[in-house]
């Protein structure tokens, strides 16, 4: 299933940072690793794709590089599933 356009702030191609909360529990996080209509699941609930109620590029080729080592996970990312690989060119798990 393609997904729908319009779920996320940010409509664009590269990958941003995204602030999410569960509507469940209410569990805030926030990840570098967020992308224009993808989601990511809480890990309390494990239910639903949560969408990011905030997102904002990544304009530091630095804080890039950290990102993409740091932990992602990547069971509960949207973007991860579809591309079938890390969304955040890391190794997978
Ligand atoms: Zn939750
Ligand atoms: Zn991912």
């Amino acid at each position: 299933m393609p997904p729908k356009a319009g779920l996320t702030p940010y409509q664009g191609k590269s990958r941003c940072f995204g602030e999410f909360k569960c509507p469940v529990c209410n569990r805030k996080w926030q990840s570098a690793n967020s992308w224009a209509n993808m989601g990511q699941k809480c890990e309390n609930c494990k239910g639903d794709f949560v969408y990011p109620y905030k997102q904002t590029q990544l304009l530091k080729p630095d804080e890039d590089h950290i990102n993409r080592n740091k932990d992602h996970p990547q069971d509960k990312c949207q973007k991860c599933r579809q591309l079938g690989r890390p969304c955040n060119g890391g190794s997978w798990r």
